[in-house]
């Protein structure tokens, strides 16, 4: 398929963008990457009249680290990720995620910020995100703001995004040293959205979990931040109950799609089965 007319704007600053998105009427939208935009616009999914390409804006792309954050900027490719020491070292689960995304063609022109900004309840980022306590930087015409990941999917496709804004950053508190992490993805195949995904995130003090949490991808319409399933196994030593108690909890919350990954009682399951093994790993690489 091939998509509608659209005009292609390259704007040099975030200022300039902000401007084109919010004088260009609502059939604006931002491209990042394209590898989610494109496609929707090949099947007459978006038919969207103008484009506003970033890749023109420098300063969006990057990975720094501020204090005790790390602040990536929102063009920075799933690859970038994938190339940084310093991600590796210190976000060792974003690296982790990142390379169970797609293949390395879409990770080579993929971005975070599309994948976070995006609200597809598929992508692998924003369960990750707000498991990690992330923030995003949103700038528009009413100027900048921060909002955490967790306040800012609000349905399939839908975030708290306002006409004219972008999301130029997000910032990570960076872990302690001594933490245990792991995202459990299931797929049907290599290159495939999960049919059910967990990211947990964890300390461990004299054999129990001190600390812990725990994010869902693809069994929302939304991604999921499981508290109640991080509550059931602090202070713990994982044991058997405890962890069939924080499969049941994160089970209460998903109501996925019944779609070809499966209907929904068969993703709730093997949803419960991530959130159990990706416990277990993570405990497993706690020190
Ligand atoms: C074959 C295939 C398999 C894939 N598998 C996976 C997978 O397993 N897991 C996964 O997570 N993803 C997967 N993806 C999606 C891929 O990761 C996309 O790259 C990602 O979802 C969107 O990032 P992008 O940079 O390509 O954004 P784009 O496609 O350019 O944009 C996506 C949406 O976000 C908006 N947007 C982009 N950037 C910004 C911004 N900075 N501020 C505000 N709005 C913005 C755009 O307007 C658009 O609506 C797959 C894609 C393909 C083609």
């Amino acid at each position: 398929m091939i998509p509608g007319p659209f005009s292609y704007y390259r704007p040099a600053t975030v200022a300039d963008a902000v401007k084109l998105l919010s004088t260009l009427g609502d059939e604006v939208r931002p491209l990042a990457g394209g590898h989610s935009l494109i496609p929707m616009m090949k099947l007459r999914l978006a038919t969207p009249e103008h484009l506003v390409d970033l890749h023109g804006i420098p300063g969006l792309k990057g990975i720094r680290r501020d204090g005790d954050r790390v602040v990536i900027g929102a063009m920075t490719t799933q690859h970038d990720l994938l190339g940084s020491d310093g991600i590796a070292k210190s976000l060792p689960i974003l690296h982790e995620t990142a390379l169970l995304i797609a293949d390395p063609q879409v990770r080579y022109r993929g971005t975070i910020g599309g994948n976070v900004a995006n609200g597809d309840p598929g992508n692998d980022m924003p369960a990750l995100m707000m498991t990690l306590g992330a923030s995003y930087r949103l700038e528009g015409p009413s100027g900048a703001r921060e909002i955490a990941a967790t306040e800012f999917y609000q349905g399939a496709y839908f975030t708290v995004l306002e006409s004219g804004e972008i999301l130029t950053s997000i910032s990570i508190p960076v872990p302690p040293a001594d933490h245990g992490y792991a995202y459990e993805k299931l797929k049907r195949k290599i290159g495939d959205y999960a049919t059910a995904a967990a990211a947990v995130v964890l300390t461990m003090s004299g054999g129990k979990v001190a600390t812990c949490a725990i994010g869902l991808t693809n069994l929302h319409e939304t991604p999921l931040f499981a508290a109640d399933a991080a509550k059931a196994v602090i202070g713990t030593s994982l044991d058997a109950a405890a962890l069939k108690k924080a499969a049941a909890a994160a089970e209460a919350i998903m109501s996925p799609a019944a779609d070809a990954r499966g209907p929904v009682e068969y993703r709730k399951h093997v949803g419960g089965i991530m959130v159990t093994r990706a416990l277990m790993r993570a405990a497993g690489r706690a020190s």
